[in-house]
């Protein structure tokens, strides 16, 4: 398992991809790529909505789903007139940098 995990992060292949290969959960497959210090990032095991210092104000509109480059966090309840935080990140990324250090906790070196 160890030499599939470390030979397919090198190819770039998601954890998602791997632990579907490896026939085992995302999170098991994400807790041994983090003991190996195979991933860049561990997602935290919680994450809080509620504002924090520096929090960027959302530029989303009301209840409005935004494409991809824009961050879609939403720092509210669902049952009110939420708005995604719209601020720019990666393509590839669904949140902006303030964001996305919110849910990451750490980063690890491939
Ligand atoms: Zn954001």
């Amino acid at each position: 398992m160890t030499a599939f995990l470390r030979a397919k992060r090198r190819e770039g292949k998601t954890m998602r991809w791997i632990a579907a290969h490896l026939g085992i959960t995302l999170g098991r497959a994400v807790a041994k790529a983090a003991r190996l210090r195979l991933i860049l990032h561990v997602p935290r095991t919680y994450v809080a909505t509620e504002p924090m210092p520096g929090e960027p104000a959302p530029i989303g509109g009301e209840r409005e789903v935004l494409d991809e480059g824009r961050c879609r966090w939403i720092g509210a309840d669902m049952g009110t007139a939420w708005r995604m935080c719209g601020h720019a990140c990666a393509n590839d990324e669904p949140w902006c940098p303030h964001h996305k250090a919110r849910v990451f906790v750490e980063e690890v070196g491939r």
